[in-house]
């Protein structure tokens, strides 16, 4: 019989273990380890729409009229270098009743960024949308949903929450609606599961995050025409089901 090493085995599977729980921290939207965010709206009835990585002149133009179709409101991730590059684009968004959040200045991966950059990354961001707004905003998002020790502590100094989501379909690499369309399917399900026959909506239920694209992190004009196509899609038949479509200030109020 061979004596094999324990730890020949048990390093490896340690490292590997580490490195799964590491992904989790940093990466799964339901994991508080790096610090507590919002993951879901506070009614099963509520759906709250979000949008990452704009303006995009391409495309929130037309977004913005298909949400105002269905008298929706939404939360708008936005990167502070486009709402320098688009500005009235950005400050539509906002008089159109839309709340917009910090997705940082260029969109770095923050979770290889010592505390400072991130700091800088997030205040940048602010500067632009303050300049707007009038004030800074309360909401944030970190790009690509990485979080490390400081990304969420830093955006609770600067007095905004972190955002996460419940259904994040991968919009921003679809090839194009039909793709789509079906990955927005289990927001429909929960609305049906969460309903029953005595109220619209069962009490004590969380409802939906969806975090979707209307631009392009790397450049600005961003093709993002399947998600238009599938919100095009869903919002009749997410109205139909009495879902109401709310901000983030909403969502948690
Ligand atoms: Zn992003």
């Amino acid at each position: 019989m061979i004596a094999v090493n324990p730890w020949l085995i048990a390093e490896p599977v340690a490292a590997v273990a580490a490195a799964g729980a590491l992904a989790y921290a940093a990466f799964h939207p339901r994991s508080e380890i790096f610090g507590q965010h919002i993951h879901a709206t506070n009614s099963a009835g509520k759906l709250a729409i979000t949008f990452d990585d704009g303006p995009n002149p391409a495309i929130t133009p037309q977004l913005l009229d298909l949400l105002e179709e269905y008298g929706a409101r939404a939360t708008f991730f936005l990167i502070g270098s486009f709402v320098r590059d688009a500005p009235d684009l950005a400050r539509e968004t906002i008089a159109r009743g839309h709340s917009v959040g910090n997705h940082t200045e260029h969109h770095p991966n923050l979770f290889w960024l010592p505390p400072a950059r991130i700091r800088e990354e997030l205040e940048d961001c602010n500067g632009a949308i303050s300049e707007l707004l009038g004030e800074p905003p309360r909401w944030f998002r970190p790009p690509f949903g990485l979080r490390n020790p400081w990304v969420i502590s830093t955006a609770n100094k600067l007095g905004m929450r972190a955002v996460m989501w419940t259904l994040l379909p991968g919009d921003w690499r679809a090839p194009s609606a039909e793709w789509l369309i079906p990955r927005f399917a289990p927001i429909a399900s929960r609305a049906v599961q969460n309903s029953d026959r005595r109220g619209p909506f069962r009490e004590n239920l969380s409802g939906d995050i969806l975090c979707l694209h209307d631009g392009y992190h790397r450049h600005q004009n961003g093709d993002r025409r399947p998600t238009l196509k599938a919100l095009q899609y869903w919002l009749p038949r997410w109205r139909d089901l009495g879902l109401k479509f709310v901000t983030i200030d909403e969502a948690v109020r």
